[in-house]
């Protein structure tokens, strides 16, 4: 994933301490690899990283202590904002039936979508769908919707396959304001490339029955070509949006950014396998985040933000600085490492902290406990000065806490490590420290 990529450069800023231009090019590169591996388009990619870039120079990326985690954000909010920043409903006709038509290239799963669609409705919005069989080239097209349809116990409305998809799709209306269906989702043909004929045979369907809502059907693995097709059927229909299927397969999703990209309508729902239930409304944050292939790294800086209180993160920097840090910051940080979940993962973010130090001090969460003990049964002056702790009093705190002098023994040791290492850290990071502070 893209937080994988940055690592590389990350380790060099960490170096030398600050975020130079140079610096932000590189993540930039390493951001623009990551999406063309998602298959998002190269010419969407690059009008993205162009956008990304000028953020990234404007924003506080270069001042934090933080960059990589900061143009994550950017990356991740600006993707977010390209694929429709919010979830975007199906349409609503102000007169019963909503029509809604299906559109897209064979086997992209349009009459499996309709079925889903269909089965969405009646169990979210409490609809009574009719579906409608429009398909009338695919050998067992028609059958296909049926056996859905039965499945569901969903009405399907067909005229056999010879009469034309413009005159079904005409009855199928009819019928449905006959019977008071609040939706008609018609399952159209598709060909297995953009093709002069159904182009022009959907076009006629439109114009015939006027629908509410065009739903263009993309298989998420067609990847870089996906610009095409929905550039191509936009183009003809005027598309008011798109479902995203197959999205259960290993796809990263590239092919979402595409399709906002040039047709500028919302991915409104996706194919999550291929099961009837399995379609759900499309979240364009969710789908950053997959394409950047990152997974736990956004909500991990988002509760690092949350819980690490900032004025208390000053004040431990600069207790560090002056080497106050005492048992008893000890425990409050510990207190807040408890509070946001897997260690780990989070000490990385944690101001004057790295990752690698405190796993090399192998404080594992089973320990917390343990330690929070030992330290709860130091004095206050132990826990000030623990240059006093001597052998009797080890003993004393080892029998107040339930642990053995080993098991104080170890702590005293790993915080005095724990002082060295921040130390050299803060060191590193002093200058930068300070110019924090007037800000
Ligand atoms: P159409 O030609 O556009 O009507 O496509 P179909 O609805 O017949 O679907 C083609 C194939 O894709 C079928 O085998 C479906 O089961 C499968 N399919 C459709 N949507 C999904 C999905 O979201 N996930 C998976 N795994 N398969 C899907
Ligand atoms: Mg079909």
């Amino acid at each position: 994933g893209l937080a994988a990529r940055l690592q590389g450069t990350l380790t060099k800023i960490r170096g030398k301490g600050k975020v130079s231009e140079q610096d932000i090019k590189e993540m930039m590169r390493e951001v623009r690899l990551a999406l063309l591996e998602a298959d998002v388009n190269f010419k969407v990619v690059k009008q993205f990283i162009a956008s990304v870039k000028e953020k990234a120079l404007g924003q506080e990326v270069m001042k934090s202590l933080t960059p990589g985690q900061q143009v994550i954000k950017v990356v991740n909010e600006e993707l977010t904002t390209l694929m429709g920043s919010e979830q975007s409903k199906i349409a609503v006709a102000s007169k019963a039936p909503t029509i809604v038509m299906m559109v897209g290239l064979q086997g992209a799963g349009k009459t499996t979508t309709t079925a889903k669609l269909a089965n969405y409705l009646r169990k979210k919005h409490n609809r009574k769908p009719l579906l409608a069989a429009c398909d009338v080239y695919r050998p067992a097209a028609i059958k296909q919707l049926e056996t859905l349809g039965k499945q569901l116990d969903m009405p399907v409305f067909s005229l056999g396959d010879q009469v034309s998809p413009v005159e079904i799709a005409k009855q199928a209306v009819l019928k449905a304001k006959e019977e008071h269906h609040d939706y008609v989702i018609l399952d159209t043909a598709g060909r297995l490339h953009i093709d002069e004929s159904l182009m022009a045979e959907l076009s006629e369907i439109k114009a015939t029955v006027n629908p509410d809502e065009i739903l263009l059907v993309v298989d998420s693995m067609t990847g870089q070509d996906a610009v095409n097709v929905a550039e191509s059927f936009n183009e003809q229909l005027s598309i008011t949006g798109a479902v995203l299927t197959k999205l259960d397969g290993d796809t990263r999703g590239g092919a979402a950014i595409s399709i906002k990209a040039v047709t500028n309508t919302p991915i409104k729902f996706a194919g999550m396998g291929e099961k009837i239930d399995q379609l759900e409304p499309f979240y364009p944050d969710r789908m950053a985040s997959r394409i950047l292939g990152m997974g736990d790294v956004l909500s991990l800086i988002e509760k690092a933000q949350s819980n690490v209180d900032e004025e208390k993160a000053k004040e431990l920097e600069k207790k560090l600085r002056t080497m106050d840090f005492t048992f008893d910051d000890f425990l409050e940080q510990l207190e807040q490492v408890k509070s946001m979940g897997p260690l780990e993962d989070l000490l990385g973010m944690m101001p004057g902290m790295n990752k690698k130090g405190m796993k090399d001090l192998k404080v594992d969460e089973k320990q917390l406990v343990r330690v929070e003990a030992i330290v709860k049964s130091m004095t206050p002056l132990e826990k000030r000065d623990p240059s006093v702790i001597n052998g009797s009093r080890r003993k004393r705190i080892a029998k107040g806490s339930g642990t053995t002098i080993q098991d104080v023994n170890r702590l005293l040791k790993q915080f005095e490590d724990m002082k060295k290492m921040m130390k050299q850290m803060t060191g590193m990071q002093a200058g930068k420290g300070k110019k924090k502070g007037k800000g």
